[in-house]
C-alpha cells in the first residue's frame, strides 16, 4: 500500500455540502426470553451517532469488531430501521420512510460487502450478477442491461469477455471488483463500503483502494468507508470517525486525527499503526488492553473507562459529551478535554 501520508489531496474533490447527514442515530436490539419472548434487556449496538458525508467526500468509520460500525452502515441505507435519530440524504429525511417510499432512493445508495462471492448466487453469470439491480429497479433489461454490465466491467478493470463466467472463476480481488461494478450499476451517489478490502491481501487491498479513489474522482462518488484497520481507513478517507461501543468517540480530518489523536482510544489505535511493520514502524504490538465490554451491558460513565490508561474518578460516573478538539470540526468525547475536569487543571488540549 502507498504511504498513508500521501493520500487524499491528490485525488479527492473538495468536500461539498452534506450529501448525508446522520444525527443522534440509535439502534437498540431487544433481548427476549421465554415462550412469551419477554424483553429482558437491549443490545445498544448504536447509541447516538452523528456525522455528515459531503458530496465527493470519503468518511472513514473505524473501530474494533463489535463497535457498531456495520450496524451504522445498515441503518443509513435503511436495511435496518433505527430505534431513533435522523438520517437525511440530500436533505430528505429517510429514517421514517416506508420501504415503498425508499425504492426510488435506493438507486442512489449502494453497498459493497466484505465477501462479495458469498453474496452472489453461484449459479448466476457475472452479467446476471451485475444487471440484477438494474432489472430490480426497472432501469434496464436485456441487451441494454448487458451493454451496461460490459461498460461497468471495463470501468473496474475487468473485461467484457468475463460477462458469461461464474463467480467461482475469479480471485478475491477480481470478485470485489465485480461487487463494486454491481454496486455502481444504478449510478449511485453514495457507496457504503463495509470492510470491503478486509479479506484481501495487502497488495490486492491497495489495488482495490486505488480503484475506489479513481472511481470517486471520475464519478463524483461519496463513500462511507468502514473498516477495523485504521491504516486502511486513513489511506482513503478525508475524515475519520472513531467508534467505540456504539458511539463516535472522536472525529475530524483524517490526517489530524491520525497524527494528533485527542481521545485515548484513538491514541492506542494510532499507536498500533506507528508500530505496524507495513507502515515501517517496526514490530506490531497489542492494540488495546482488555476486551470491549458487551453492548448489552455497557459500563456506566465513559464507555472506554475500564480500558483507559488515563481514566480518573469522573470517568466511571459521567458520560463525556463531544467537545471541540481542533480545526476542521474536530470533536472528541473525553473528560480530559474539559479544562475543568481534573482538579481544575487545564489538561489534554
Ligand atoms: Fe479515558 Fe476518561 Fe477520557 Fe474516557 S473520559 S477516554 S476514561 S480519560
Amino acid at each position: 500500500m502507498a504511504s498513508p501520508a500521501a493520500h487524499r489531496e491528490d485525488t479527492a474533490p473538495a468536500p461539498g455540502p452534506p450529501l448525508m447527514e446522520v444525527t443522534d442515530l440509535v439502534k437498540h436490539f431487544p433481548i427476549t426470553r421465554g415462550l412469551l419472548r419477554r424483553t429482558v434487556g437491549h443490545v445498544r449496538a448504536v447509541d447516538g451517532v452523528s456525522f455528515t458525508i459531503g458530496a465527493g467526500e470519503t468518511v472513514g468509520l473505524v473501530g474494533e469488531s463489535g463497535s457498531g460500525k456495520s450496524t451504522v452502515a445498515r441503518l443509513v441505507l435503511r436495511l435496518l430501521d433505527p430505534t431513533s435519530g435522523s438520517v437525511k440524504f440530500d436533505g430528505q429525511e429517510i429514517a421514517a420512510l416506508s420501504q415503498r417510499e425508499l425504492t426510488p432512493l435506493r438507486r442512489n445508495m449502494q453497498i459493497v460487502f466484505q465477501d462479495p462471492v458469498s453474496s452472489f448466487d453461484p449459479r448466476m453469470t457475472i452479467c446476471s450478477v451485475i444487471t440484477e439491480p438494474l432489472e430490480a429497479q426497472g432501469i434496464s433489461s436485456g441487451q441494454q442491461a448487458r451493454d451496461r454490465a460490459a461498460e461497468l466491467l471495463d470501468l473496474v478493470g475487468l473485461s467484457s469477455r468475463d460477462l458469461d463466467k461464474y463467480p467461482h472463476q475469479f480471485s478475491g480481488g477480481q470478485a470485489q471488483r465485480i461487487g463494486i461494478a454491481r454496486a455502481l450499476a444504478t449510478n449511485p451517489r453514495l457507496l457504503v463500503c463495509d470492510e470491503a478490502v478486509s479479506a484481501l491481501d495487502v497488495s490486492v487491498q491497495a489495488q482495490v483502494l486505488n480503484l475506489l479513489r479513481k472511481l470517486q474522482v471520475e464519478l463524483g462518488l461519496s463513500y462511507l468507508f468502514i473498516a477495523h484497520d485504521l491504516n486502511v481507513v486513513r489511506y482513503i478517507s478525508d475524515r475519520i470517525c472513531v467508534m467505540y461501543l456504539g458511539r463516535v468517540v472522536e472525529q475530524g480530518p483524517a490526517d489530524a486525527v491520525m497524527t494528533d489523536p485527542k481521545h485515548p482510544y484513538t491514541r492506542t489505535l494510532a499507536g498500533a499503526i506507528a508500530a505496524d511493520p507495513r507502515t515501517g514502524g517496526g514490530t506490531r504490538r497489542v492494540v488495546v488492553r482488555g476486551e470491549m465490554p458487551s453492548p448489552s451491558n455497557p459500563p456506566p460513565g465513559c464507555p472506554f473507562h475500564p480500558r483507559c490508561p488515563q481514566a480518573f474518578d469522573r470517568c466511571s460516573t459521567e458520560v463525556p459529551a463531544p467537545l471541540p478538539a481542533g480545526e476542521g470540526g474536530r470533536t472528541a468525547s473525553c473528560h480530559l478535554l474539559d479544562i475543568t475536569a481534573v482538579n481544575g487543571k487545564a489538561v489534554g488540549r
